[in-house]
């Protein structure tokens, strides 16, 4: 199969059906080995300083890995986007343009996916039976998501791993399924997290040092039971149709459509405190206004920039959050005590 590099999640079953393998360029980036290389490469080619390390990276991921196709989404992500997208065709990149309708309307989602479609020469019936085949992946990855908030079995590392990889199945959905089969056994013999672990929601887009942070709020006593965009990727909701699938898929849309999905999640998850995570010189930071006007749970903004680890400022700034969560906790513990 032919390889399509894909900015963000995009209706892969329209790439498969046409004959391509989507290959998240984020989560390249992000599991090479040098990451801090690629985003270089950009500086060197002339982006500048203060452009968010996400679109530099993934122009490196283009170039080192020789990804010639590239699903650019202009519309419903990043407009940063669409000067990358200029970028690469000037070097000889076939960019192909995707916007997500302003709403998430499922007869606009219908003839966004037929033009898509057109334009890949494939039909939204071929792709109907692509969706099909990765059901399963995406219900393993469901399951997988309700053990974490439910059992207490699945850390939030794992948690946000396989959801993120939902994306693009890490290339071979075939073996995605087969190796999370195995990682959903291990979890049924696993004895469960402590019930006085506090529990964490992370919103907002995937971090550049998520492989450090959930580790780091882990060995703090908190766990995060509920990943917001990454579990958007695994189409929680997937509605009867393509269409309705990706109507039903919140991130592409308003905020107060995202708001409405988080609210449900963090009661549903008896949820202590939230972090939102903000990439350096990204739009979406402003939506932290919004955030903490809407939600009545104490929050912690992280931003992230070039470095792929936790500096020690952060790390600071996480363990202050949580020991304060810690201590309001016990706070309410001992009130009910007294009550009683
Ligand atoms: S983090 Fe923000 S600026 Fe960066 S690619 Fe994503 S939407 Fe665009």
């Amino acid at each position: 199969m032919k390889k399509i590099g894909i900015t963000s999640t995009v209706p892969i079953e329209v790439l498969m059906a046409a004959g391509y393998q989507p290959v998240d360029l984020n989560n390249v980036l992000v599991t090479d080995p040098n990451p801090e290389r690629l985003v270089n490469i950009a500086e060197r080619h002339g982006f500048p300083l203060n452009c968010c390390s996400w679109i530099k990276g993934i122009y490196g991921v283009c170039l080192e890995y020789g990804i010639d196709n590239i699903l650019c989404v202009t519309g419903g992500d990043c407009s940063n986007t669409i000067m990358l997208m200029e970028v690469l065709k000037l070097k000889g990149r076939n960019a192909i343009p995707f916007a997500y309708p302003d709403q998430p309307d499922p007869r606009r989602m219908q003839s966004t996916l037929q033009s898509l479609a057109a334009t890949l020469g494939t039909t939204l019936e071929a792709a109907t039976r692509v969706r099909d085949e990765l059901q399963p992946g995406r219900d393993l990855a469901l399951r997988l998501d309700e053990l974490t908030w439910k059992e207490s079995t699945v850390s939030g590392w794992e948690n946000h791993l396989w959801l993120v990889s939902t994306s693009d199945f890490n290339q071979d959905f075939h073996k995605y399924h087969r190796e999370l089969q195995g990682l959903l056994e291990v979890c049924s013999r696993r004895q469960p997290y402590p019930s006085e672990q506090l529990r964490l929601a992370y919103i907002g887009v995937p971090s550049v040092y998520a492989r450090d942070l959930y580790r780091h709020m882990e060995r703090h006593g908190a766990r995060v039971v509920f990943n917001e965009v990454q579990r958007q990727f695994a189409m929680p909701e997937p509605g009867e149709s393509l269409s309705e699938q990706y109507a039903n898929y919140t991130y592409p849309y308003s905020i107060y459509e995202r708001l409405k999905d988080i609210k449900t999640e963090l009661r549903r998850r008896q949820v202590d405190g939230v972090i939102h995570y903000v990439q350096a010189f990204c739009h979406r930071g402003i939506g932290d206004i919004v955030f903490r006007d809407a939600i009545d749970l104490p929050m912690l903004t992280l931003e992230g920039n070039d470095d792929f680890f936790l500096t020690n400022h952060i790390q600071t700034r996480i363990e202050a959050f949580l020991d304060m969560l810690a201590r309001s906790r016990r706070g309410i513990k001992y009130k009910q005590q007294a009550i009683s």
